[in-house]
């Protein structure tokens, strides 16, 4: 196929395709501007005085599902006016010394940007991982937003991203806006610190999960600010406390309840309201079955109401919150299910950050979306395994997530 001079081909407006060929499934564009008069960069004096033409091989972006190779025909001017200055002249296709169009790493940054892993990047434009690893250090420095003060509310959570030999990172996330600000190399106390000492100053409240480490950190490198434990992070040792009763029990069963009662663990948790008849059949079956099991289920309901009307209450009605709290509490005692009485332990550790959840009415459940995106990327992982690399990947995806960008 021969592509026609006067087709429109994005991105060779300002050109003039002299010749295409096809060879072996790839095109081969060979192309030139008109002579136009040229600012001289030495003395700027106006010239059209072509001096030569060195042709430069360039690779594009795909055109019709087809890999381009251009061949430009690159023009050098000369400064008439006595400075004798060689230069090249303006083009909008490929900077000085690259072998790919502006386009192509156009098109290259936003794909590193927006969630494909280095390979699959690589494999797609017809290039080596090598090649946009390198592009990918290349752009992130100036790209990325670097965040020197943090906001007056912050939150921090425990980042599973397996990245520069630490299981663990931290991140640091803007909860009102539901942006991710930093992430930080592994989860210890001193990082934490560090970091917050730098950048925390105008830091007010923040919201975490019930990490000693990370509470630590910020009372003393913040001068102990509000702390708001995350709903996400304290509702959870309640589930843990059920499911712990409902593995110890279910072993009890004899074999096939013990595996279908594994197989329909979700019943214990999904809400009453909401289960079909079937479900709701297996869940009377195995509370039926242990009475301890039962009493752990009704303590697991019980707190599931407090919750949804300490939310309902919000900040207007925070004694009522906490009274049926402690009503809670009697509950749990009288039961004599340890697992709940561990359970409430740790809630009554951190009474007055719980509280402040529904006084500030602030969480970060957010984060748990940018953890999911992390998996993906995880499985991907090729290139991310180094931590810079891993920070500007998360860093700029979400900077970057609605805005399209012009990468220089
Ligand atoms: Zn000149």
């Amino acid at each position: 196929m021969q592509l026609n001079s006067n087709i429109h081909l994005p991105g060779f407006e300002a050109f003039t395709i002299q010749k295409s060929e096809e060879v072996d499934g790839i095109y081969y564009l060979h192309v030139d501007r008109e002579v136009k008069n040229h600012r001289c960069p030495a003395c700027g004096a106006y010239t059209s005085n072509v001096h030569d033409y060195r042709v430069q091989k360039i690779q594009h972006t795909r055109i019709f599902g087809r890999q381009v190779y251009v061949f430009y025909r690159k023009r050098r001017y000369v400064c008439r006016s006595g400075c004798g200055k060689r230069f090249y002249e303006d083009n909008p296709l490929v900077e000085r010394y690259q072998r790919q169009s502006m386009e192509m790493k156009q098109a290259v940054a936003m794909e590193l940007i927006h969630g494909k892993s280095f390979r699959d990047v690589a494999h797609r434009f017809d290039t080596s991982p090598t090649t946009v690893i390198r592009r990918f250090d290349y752009i992130t420095a100036p790209l990325l937003d670097e965040t020197q003060t943090l906001p007056d509310v912050i939150a921090i959570d425990e980042y599973k991203g397996d990245a520069g030999g630490e299981t663990y990172q931290t991140i640091i996330a803007d909860p009102v806006n539901r942006k991710p600000l930093e992430i930080l190399a592994d989860r210890r106390k001193e990082t934490v610190k560090n970091y917050l000492r730098k950048h925390g100053e105008r830091v007010k409240m923040v919201v975490m999960d019930m990490s000693h480490s990370f509470k630590a950190a910020v009372d003393q490198a913040l001068g102990h600010p509000i702390i708001i434990a995350d709903r996400f992070h304290f509702c959870r040792y309640i589930y843990w406390a059920l499911e712990r009763v409902r593995r110890q029990e279910q072993n009890a069963f004899d074999d096939y309840d013990r595996k279908k009662c594994k197989r329909m663990k979700h019943v214990f948790y999904k809400q009453p309201e909401t289960l079909t008849d079937k479900q709701a059949w297996y869940l009377e079956r195995y509370l039926q079955k242990s009475a301890y099991l039962k009493r752990a289920y009704q303590l697991k309901e019980a707190y599931r109401l407090w919750f949804e009307t300490a939310k309902e209450n919000g900040s207007k009605h925070l004694g009522a919150t906490k009274a049926h709290l402690y009503e809670f509490y009697d509950l749990v005692r009288e039961s004599g299910v340890t697992e709940f009485e561990q359970a409430i332990g740790t809630l009554q550790n951190w009474q007055k950050e719980i509280m402040n959840t529904f006084g500030f009415e602030l969480h970060n459940g957010y984060i748990e979306g940018i953890n999911n995106q992390t998996k993906v990327l995880k499985r991907n992982a090729f290139g991310f395994k180094r931590f810079d690399r891993f920070r500007a990947k998360v860093l700029l995806h979400h900077q970057y997530k609605k805005l399209d960008i012009r990468v220089a």
